[in-house]
């Protein structure tokens, strides 16, 4: 039997202004759905001075308040925290629960669970499967072990004093009047506690509905009858999202003042392009802060270096926080140390130790002391003390709010070892530094600060959160059926059906309530525009209750103006998009034209390797940019297992077992196999630090044994042509201070050949180039360093050659059989390149098809050019 309620209900229809209407002089208590009410409700209350003054909650508040007693309660973290403690071996394994970090999802699950029992005051859920039964029972296991832990340690939560019925309603008994606004989302708990209240307190739910919808008996909406139309509303229809958000953005342009917008998507889309322009969301996260992100790097660097028994810093880690400006300024950072750490990735390394970083990096001593001392931590004081170091300083720039807040929570985090929530830390993480910090961090995540707010931003909000203002101007943007049904199928292990047989029509329900929402967004204002989406191929439509809308207010779809332009059109005029390549170049504008040679762009002399030869060919502008003015694009953090820190290591490798062959006056084939195997495992140490960890033991096993293979296939080859005196095998020729011979002067400048021979055979009668590669080879190449070599070779060569590459994982020698000839016309080339260059006075830059793959296409623009004269 429904018991009667003692409540009294007041209707009011949607263009009547509550908070006028209800809020008086009168001490009162005043209870509304969200906190944006609960502050616009201030604005309307004038208290008589000297009188006892109302009080005004959110809902979420006021039903927290209600219930309380001597003890402490619990909250947040320390929830989890002991739920975890009471959890057996078996429980975790088959939880899945690896360390306390994985504990959330369950935690959420576990209160959810008997919140939600409570709340419906149901005992049990009838119908369940045996593995479902099975959980059940899990969890009645588990909350008996929960709550007497709880009640060891002298503490209660929300679930238990609710369970025992500690009503406490101290704090409001200076009144006699409650009001509640719009509020529709009753629980039979909620309603049974109301109830129990009304014979103390006169209760009145004041209600933007009709009486006939609301079942006050249940509380609960039944049905929404639309009232009849007062005001304007108006359908437009996009074709695509974007559409739809453009025309969104345009209206909101047309129109500035008193206008509110929002948008039922999940993810906003038009609050990023808008940002500032908005009234959001006045509360930030602590997550957004400075300080959470450099703690949060900082524990991402640390776990991704923490496996080998010393720190390891990963670079691109290092690479992608150097560019946080709190990091920079804590460890002083400089362009040139920033410099060194594109250039260790750039040269392949993947991680810094600790000599690296005295050797090239200093600065970052600091930052590796840290990590070290993270490893040693064990007690969440020990962490504070560390973090202080950095907070202190971090926290000097930031607002007074979230310095206290970060503070606040830094020492809430203390009192769970204070309050013996945790005894130690070593059953809950086995790595109890990274263990601690996540906690933290996932701390702050929870806390929030306020923001200024900009006054003439526009209001903007969810579909979730109906406000009692009225306004002049309504935007909705994305209203489609995807974003209007209630996602949410069953509770956790528990089908909707099961829920619907236990009497929880939790989703019909939700999905009124949010059609109720709806309902008062549109119709509290004087105008409504709602734009929506109708586009068969992405399978997005319309939501059904406009067309409820079109049918009772006799309205239509208005095609969206937009819908005539072609995307692209689009996002040029409105959003200005952004779809340049990042180049790392102030001047963009100054390098889309043909530039004029300078004076000392080449310098007096001028060193030619193969590949700036090729870049020369290719473009005179890249060649420029890319040789003379070095713009580097932006440094491409490469895939973990990098083909050119392959590369540098088998020429090491093979570099290094030939010197060691020609020291000993052997054929590299008799090389031993112990000396061969010590050789290449030397060399892959020698370069751990280059090699993302994931790779080493693929690096050990395979790329060894390919290594070695190849060495030993290598040396078969090589036996034909070793020249009698082993000092003939040169490596790597010439050495770095070799004194080059100029190979050509245009205009005073005077042009080298450079590069190096990776082996060299010199015998009586030809010399022999051989280049390795891990990769595809290029036999002009040959034939550049050929030409080198006999431009700068001191002695008379022999006069025949052989050139080849040796390609090291196919294990093949590709030779090159170009003859003499052929490398002279190379050169010649080479001369005629530079000569026209010169001649012309500036870079040339000539639209081909090749422009499409370079990665200066955006700051050069040649297609522009190629346009113009088109047209
Ligand atoms: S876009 Fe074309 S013309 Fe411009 S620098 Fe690159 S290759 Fe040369």
């Amino acid at each position: 039997m429904e018991q009667e309620n003692n409540l009294n209900f007041k209707y009011y229809n949607y263009k009547q202004d509550l908070f006028k209407e209800i809020i008086s002089q009168q001490p009162a208590v005043y209870i509304f759905d969200n906190y944006n009410d609960l502050k616009e409700a201030l604005k309307h209350y004038q208290p008589k001075p000297l009188s006892q003054q109302s009080q005004f909650f959110s809902i979420k508040e006021f039903k927290e308040r209600l219930f309380s007693s001597d003890q402490i309660l619990l909250k947040e973290e320390k929830l989890p925290l002991i739920l975890y403690s009471v959890l057996n071996a078996e429980e975790k394994k088959e939880l899945r629960l690896d360390s306390y970090q994985d504990i959330y999802q369950f935690s959420a699950r576990f209160f959810g669970y008997f919140k939600l029992l409570q709340d419906y005051q149901l005992s049990e859920i009838k119908g369940l499967a045996d593995w479902q039964q099975h959980r059940v029972n899990r969890l009645l296991s588990i909350k008996k072990r929960y709550q007497q832990r709880l009640k060891e340690l002298g503490y209660t939560d929300q679930l238990a004093l609710k369970e025992n019925k500690n009503l406490n309603l101290q704090f409001l008994k200076e009144f006699k009047q409650i009001n509640l606004f719009n509020i529709v989302d009753f629980t039979p708990y909620f309603k049974k506690t109301l109830q129990q209240m009304s014979s103390e307190f006169e209760i009145n739910l004041h209600l933007q509905l009709k009486k006939e919808d609301f079942n006050e008996k249940k509380l609960e909406i039944e049905s929404l009858t639309l009232p009849e139309k007062t005001t304007k509303i108006e359908i437009r229809k996009a074709k695509s999202k974007l559409k739809s958000l453009a025309a969104f953005l345009e209206e909101k342009e047309s129109f500035k003042t008193e206008l509110q917008l929002i948008d039922a998507a999940d993810e906003v889309e038009s609050a990023e392009i808008l940002s500032d322009q908005l009234k959001i969301n006045p509360y930030q996260s602590l997550k957004e802060t400075e300080i959470y992100q450099l703690l949060n790097s900082i524990y991402n660097l640390y776990q991704k270096g923490k496996k080998s028994s010393k720190i390891l810093i990963e670079l691109k880690e290092l690479y992608n926080l150097s560019t946080q400006s709190l990091f920079k300024k804590w460890l002083e950072i400089t362009v040139e140390d920033l410099q060194k750490i594109e250039d260790l990735l750039r040269n392949d390394y993947y991680y810094l130790d600790y000599n690296l970083i005295v050797s090239e990096l200093p600065v970052l001593k600091p930052l590796y002391e840290l990590l070290e001392n993270i490893r040693k931590i064990k007690t969440i004081s020990e962490l504070i003390e560390l973090i202080t170091e950095i907070s202190d300083f971090a926290l000097e720039a930031e607002a007074k709010e979230t310095a206290e807040k970060f503070n606040d929570s830094l020492l809430e985090l203390k009192s769970i070892e204070e309050m013996g929530v945790v005894k130690s830390w070593q059953d809950y993480y086995s790595d109890r530094g990274a263990g601690l910090l996540s906690l933290l961090l996932n701390h702050l995540k929870f806390k929030s600060i306020s923001l200024a707010v900009n006054d003439e931003a526009a209001e903007f909000f969810s579909l979730e959160n109906a406000p009692q203002i009225k306004r002049e101007k309504l935007l909705l943007n994305n209203l489609t059926q995807e974003n209007f049904v209630h996602k949410n199928d069953g509770l956790y292990f528990l089908t909707e059906k099961q829920l619907k047989n236990n009497g929880l029509k939790l989703n019909h329900k939700k999905q009124l309530l949010k059609k109720y929402k709806f309902l008062r967004h549109i119709l509290t204002a004087e105008k409504s525009i709602i734009f929506t989406v109708e586009n068969e191929d992405e399978n997005i439509s319309p939501a059904v209750i406009l067309e409820e809308l079109i049918l009772e207010y006799d309205l239509d779809y208005n095609q969206c103006k937009l819908n005539m332009l072609n995307e692209k059109e689009i996002l040029n005029n409105l959003f200005n998009y952004q779809t340049e390549v990042e180049l790392e170049v102030n001047h963009k504008a100054d390098f889309n034209k043909n530039l004029k040679i300078e004076a000392d762009d080449f310098g007096s002399s001028f060193n030619f390797s193969y590949y700036k030869y090729k870049y020369l060919k290719d473009c005179y502008h890249r060649f420029y940019l890319e040789e003379l003015a070095r713009l580097d694009t932006t440094l491409e953090i490469k895939p973990s297992l990098s083909l050119r820190a392959l590369g540098i290591l088998t020429h090491e490798i093979f570099g290094e077992l030939i010197i060691y062959a020609r020291d000993q006056k052997i054929d590299p084939a008799e090389i031993s196999a112990e000396n061969r195997k010590n050789i290449i495992k030397k060399n892959i140490k020698a370069n751990k630090l280059k090699i993302d960890r994931e790779y080493l033991n693929y690096y050990q096993k395979v790329i060894f044994n390919s290594l070695e293979n190849s060495f030993i296939h290598f040396t078969e080859l090589l036996q034909k042509y070793l020249p009698d005196d082993y000092q003939n095998i040169l490596i790597e020729w010439p050495e770095w201070d070799y004194q080059r011979q100029k190979y050509f002067s245009n205009q005073q400048i005077d042009f080298y050949l450079s590069g190096r021979i990776d082996l060299l055979l010199l015998s009586q009668s030809e010399y022999f180039i051989i280049d390795f590669k891990t990769g595809s080879g290029d036999h002009k190449q040959l034939d550049f360093y050929s030409l080198m070599l006999r431009q700068n070779y001191k002695k008379k060569l022999p006069s025949e050659s052989r050139k080849a590459i040796y390609n090291v994982f196919e294990q093949a020698f590709e030779h090159s059989y170009n003859k003499v000839e052929k490398e002279d016309s190379l050169g010649q080339e080479l001369q005629e390149l530079i000569k026209l260059l010169l001649a012309a006075g500036e870079y040339d830059r000539i639209y081909k098809s090749r422009c499409q793959r370079c990665p200066y296409k955006d700051i050069c623009r040649v297609e522009v050019l190629n346009n113009e004269e088109g047209n």
